[in-house]
C-alpha cells in the first residue's frame, strides 16, 4: 500500500534528518521533493499546494521543541497536516436507534460494490447485527448472482424480486427486514461505466423512497484522481455520507486516499484491501499518515491479532509454553490463527521499520504451505516428540507431504531451537517471529 509515495518521503526526511541544523533553505528543498513526490502520487494539484504550503510555514514559523531535532519536527508537521487532509477523526456509519437501519450503496460498475455490500454485511454481523443484503442492480443478471452466492457463503440473506424495477424491490426489502427482524438493510445498486443522468435519476428515487440513514460511495483507488472526479459528481448529485474506498491494497500511489477528503468534504469511512470477505477496514487518517510515512501501524496489528486469537486459547497456549508442553500440533493451531490476521506480507508492513526493509522480500506464503504439509504428515506421537524422527521416518512425511527430507529436517531443527528459547523467555508472546516457515 503506498510503496511509492512512502519510499520517496522517506528518502526526503532520511536527507534532513543528516542534518543537525536546519535552514529556510534546507526546508524549502525537502518541501519541494515532498511537492513532488505527491504530484506524483496523483494527490490533486490543489491539495498538494496548500499542504506544501501549511507545512513549510509551521517548519520556519514556530518554535522547535527541544524533545525534537528539526527534522524529526519537519516530519511531525507533515504527519499532522497528512491527518488533517485526510479527515482527523476516524468516521463510523449510522446505526438508526430505531432499526433497520439503511444503507445505500452506490458507486460505478466495477468499483467493487457487490464485494463490499458483502464485505460491510461480514463486518456488521461480527459487531452482532443482523444485515439484509438487497439486489438492485436487474441491468447486469450476474450482479444479483454473485450477490446470492457472497450471501451464501457469509450466512447473509439477499432480498431480490425477479422482474421488478429497483425502486420497488428497494421499499419492498424494508418491509422484508422489518418483519423478519432484520436490523441493517444494504441496498447494493447498478453501476454504469460513467455517471449520467439515469443512474443519478434512479439512485435519486431510491433515496426518496428508502430514506437512507447512510449513502456510502464506493470508489476504486487505483483509479487516483478519476475516483476523486467521480466522488464529487457524486456528492453534488445525491448527497454522500461517506467513501469506501477500495482496492488500496493494489495502490502504490496513494492519491485518491490523500485527496478525497479534502476535495469533496466527504469522510473515507471504510478501506478495501483485498477480495477477502474480511479485507475491510475502517479508515483511520491518524493510522494512515503513519503507515505513508513509514512509522507503521501497530494499532491495526493489534485489533487484528485480538480479533483472530481467542483469548481463551491464548492463555492455554502461554501455559503450556511455561510447562513447556508446546508441541508440532500447538505450533500448527498458532500458524492457523496468525494466517487468520490475513497475508504475511501486509501484517508485516504494519510493524514500524519492518515495511521499508521488507520492501524486495518477496514473502512466499508457500513456505508456511509447505511446514503446514509437513506436520500434517506426522503422526501424533511424532508431533509430541519430533526427537524420534530418524531417517525413515523422515522420508516417509516427506514422501507424504510432497517435500524434502532437508525441508523436514529444517523444519525439526527450528521446531527445537524454538523450544530451547522458549524455556529461556518461557511465558512470552506466542506465535511470534522465530517460528519456522515464518522469515
Ligand atoms: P461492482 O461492479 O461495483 O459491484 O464491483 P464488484 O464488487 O463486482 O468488484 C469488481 C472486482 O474488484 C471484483 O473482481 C472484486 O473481487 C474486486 N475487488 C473489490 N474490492 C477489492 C479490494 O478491496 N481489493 C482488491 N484487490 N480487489 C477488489
Amino acid at each position: 500500500m503506498f510503496q511509492g509515495l512512502s519510499d520517496k518521503l522517506q528518502e526526503t526526511f532520511k536527507r534532513l534528518k543528516g542534518k543537525g541544523k536546519l535552514t529556510e533553505e534546507d526546508v524549502s528543498e525537502a518541501m519541494r521533493e515532498v511537492r513532488m513526490a505527491l504530484l506524483e502520487a496523483d494527490v490533486n494539484y490543489k491539495v498538494v499546494k496548500e499542504f506544501v504550503a501549511k507545512v513549510k510555514e509551521r517548519s520556519i514559523g514556530q518554535e522547535v521543541l527541544e524533545s525534537l531535532s528539526p527534522a524529526q519536527h519537519v516530519i511531525k508537521i507533515v504527519n499532522e497536516e497528512m491527518v488533517a487532509l485526510m479527515g482527523s477523526v476516524s468516521s463510523k456509519i449510522n446505526i438508526s436507534s430505531k432499526p433497520p437501519t439503511v444503507i445505500l450503496l452506490v458507486g460505478l460498475q466495477g468499483a467493487g460494490k457487490t464485494t463490499h455490500a458483502a464485505k460491510l454485511a461480514t463486518l456488521l454481523k461480527k459487531q452482532g447485527k443482523h444485515p439484509l443484503m438487497v439486489a438492485c442492480d436487474i441491468y447486469r443478471p450476474a450482479a444479483v448472482k454473485q450477490l446470492q452466492v457472497l450471501g451464501e457463503q457469509i450466512k447473509v440473506p439477499v432480498f431480490s424480486i425477479d422482474g421488478e424495477n429497483p425502486v420497488k424491490i428497494a421499499q419492498e426489502s424494508i418491509r422484508h427486514a422489518n418483519s423478519q427482524g432484520q436490523d441493517v438493510v444494504i441496498i447494493d445498486t447498478a453501476g454504469r461505466l460513467h455517471i449520467n443522468e439515469e443512474l443519478m435519476g434512479e439512485l435519486r428515487d431510491i433515496k426518496a423512497t428508502v430514506r437512507p440513514h447512510e449513502i456510502l460511495l464506493v470508489v476504486d483507488a487505483m483509479t487516483g484522481q478519476d475516483a476523486v472526479n467521480v466522488a464529487e459528481s457524486f456528492h453534488s448529485e445525491l448527497g454522500v455520507d461517506g467513501i469506501i474506498l477500495t482496492k488500496l491494497d493494489g495502490d502504490t500511489r496513494g492519491g485518491a486516499a490523500l485527496s478525497i477528503k479534502a476535495v469533496t468534504g466527504c469522510p473515507i469511512k471504510f478501506a478495501g484491501i483485498g477480495e477477502k470477505m474480511e479485507a475491510l477496514e475502517p479508515f483511520y487518517p491518524e493510522r494512515m499518515a503513519s503507515r505513508i510515512l513509514g512509522m507503521g501501524d501497530v494499532l491495526t496489528l493489534i485489533e487484528k491479532a485480538q480479533s483472530a486469537f481467542d483469548e481463551k486459547q491464548a492463555r492455554e497456549m502461554e501455559q503450556k509454553l511455561r510447562k513447556q508442553e508446546f508441541t508440532l500440533d500447538d505450533f500448527l493451531d498458532q500458524m492457523q490463527q496468525i494466517k487468520k490476521m490475513g497475508p504475511l506480507s501486509s501484517i508485516l508492513e504494519m510493524i514500524p521499520g519492518v515495511g521499508k526493509q521488507l520492501k524486495d522480500v518477496q514473502i512466499d506464503e508457500k513456505d508456511t504451505a509447505h511446514v503446514e504439509a509437513i506436520i500434517r504428515s506426522m503422526t501424533t506421537e511424532e508431533r509430541r516428540k519430533p526427537a524420534i524422527i530418524k531417517d525413515s521416518r523422515k522420508r516417509r512425511i516427506a514422501k507424504g507431504s510432497g517435500t524434502s527430507i532437508q525441508e523436514v529436517g529444517r523444519l525439526i531443527k527450528q521446531f527445537e531451537q524454538m523450544q530451547k528459547m522458549m524455556k529461556q523467555f518461557a511465558g512470552g508472546m506466542p506465535g511470534m517471529p522465530g517460528m519456522p516457515g515464518m522469515p
